[in-house]
């Protein structure tokens, strides 16, 4: 029997990242943040581009400090920075078990910390190991999801001063609301964040995300810890991006239909066509990520995607692995079997389809799916 090779390539939809210009907006964000250290927010698979090619980019790049949300993550970290590598802190910190914080001792994690139960329980099995390193000392400011609030500040820095051997490396707060510039609770969270410090002398900061770089009052402190901007999202929203695009993705047309006025399209019969129409079927769904709420139909807006530069609508329901495209308007030198559609790229991105959708570009991001062709470009030598 003969084998049969797999095509070099058979993806319906394929997802192109830029490791270049991921490593070049990490440095326009180092340059900014100067004199703070620059570190890497990879949680969630690197904000789903890949953690591993990720990681090994930006430390190429210089990159020194990352952070993850899981001990697992973490551990995928390591591995591609090797034992020494690099610091790698872990965002949501430990359940308290055992085998988690043996696990954060082996691969040398370091978790952010934000009440004294999860200190106290560190400090009991990790503190004294000789690979145990200093945690990060997180305090909610304004946001009210993980951390101690300012208040106990003051026992939070006895609690170090009593615990020597599980030592704090950072005392640490989260922005609620840096992207939008004006919005008061940052000049609050920014000052409460002061007052916090106050209490640490000597122990170094860490305040802002991607946006929280690009306030006006530069909360950078002694390190930042962008994640989004890094990817190409765009940190200053209702501004021009300051960031390079790092994700492209295409979808490629499997089939192209003709299809008569009042004749619908879809599941549930949620778009009607109101002239002759021409119908490319895409290979992409929502279960590649593509949200579901960009569905196009006769009575809401949905997403838009590009052929040649120029937009184009979807038509009815995005289904699990499909999604039609109203291609009437297109040059027919486009529209093909096997043509590719832009959904993210020059045309659109990832801030545009995120608007176009409903959601955020996060969102869009780390639920980008697993069985696209992934390529990876702009890997240096
Ligand atoms: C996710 C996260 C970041 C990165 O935020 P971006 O807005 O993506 O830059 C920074 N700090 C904490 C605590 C986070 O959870």
């Amino acid at each position: 029997m003969t084998p049969v090779a797999p095509p070099a390539s058979h993806g319906f939809a394929t997802l192109t990242i830029d490791l270049g210009a991921l490593a070049e907006n990490w440095r326009r964000l180092r340059d900014l943040s100067q004199p703070a250290e620059c570190a890497a927010v990879v949680k969630a698979n690197g904000y789903g581009l890949g953690a591993a090619p990720v990681v090994t980019a930006l430390a190429k790049a210089g990159c020194k400090t990352f952070f993850v949300a899981h001990v697992s993550e973490g551990v995928i970290a390591r591995a591609a920075l090797g034992k020494t590598g690099g610091r790698i802190f872990v965002l949501n910190g430990l359940l308290p078990e055992a085998d988690t914080v043996a696990a954060m001792v082996e691969h040398q994690l370091q978790p952010v910390l934000g009440s004294f139960d999860e200190m106290n329980f560190w400090a009991t099995q990790a503190g004294g190991a000789a690979s145990a390193l200093p945690f990060a000392l997180q305090f909610s400011t304004g946001m009210n999801r993980l951390g101690l609030a300012p208040q106990e500040a003051g026992a939070a820095a006895q609690w170090l001063a009593d615990h020597p051997q599980a030592p704090a490396a950072y005392v640490m707060s989260h922005f609620a609301s840096s992207e939008e510039a004006d919005d008061p609770l940052n000049a609050q969270q920014i000052e409460a964040f002061a007052a916090i410090r106050a209490q640490f002398p000597g122990l170094p900061a860490t305040l802002a995300n991607s946006s929280g770089i690009f306030l006006p009052r530069k909360p950078v402190c002694d390190l930042v810890r962008p994640g989004i901007a890094l990817y190409g999202g765009n940190p200053t929203p209702g501004m021009a991006n300051p960031m390079r695009r790092v994700v492209s993705l295409t979808a490629r047309m499997i089939q192209l239909r003709d299809v008569m006025p009042g004749e619908t399209v879809g599941y549930n019969a949620t778009w009607t066509a109101k002239r002759a129409s021409k119908i490319a079927i895409l290979g992409i769904g929502y279960a590649d990520g593509l949200p579901r709420a960009a569905t196009n139909s006769d009575t809401k807006q949905g997403a838009r995607f590009a052929l040649g530069g120029r937009l184009y609508p979807v038509a009815g329901r995005v289904s699990m692995d499909l999604t039609a495209l109203d291609v009437t308007d297109a040059p027919a030198a486009l529209v093909y079997p096997g043509a590719r559609v832009e959904v993210l790229g020059e045309t659109i991105s990832v801030d545009d389809l995120a608007t176009m959708a409903g959601t955020i570009s996060y969102e869009i991001l780390t639920s980008l799916g697993r069985r696209y062709e992934r390529v990876y470009v702009g890997i240096g030598p």
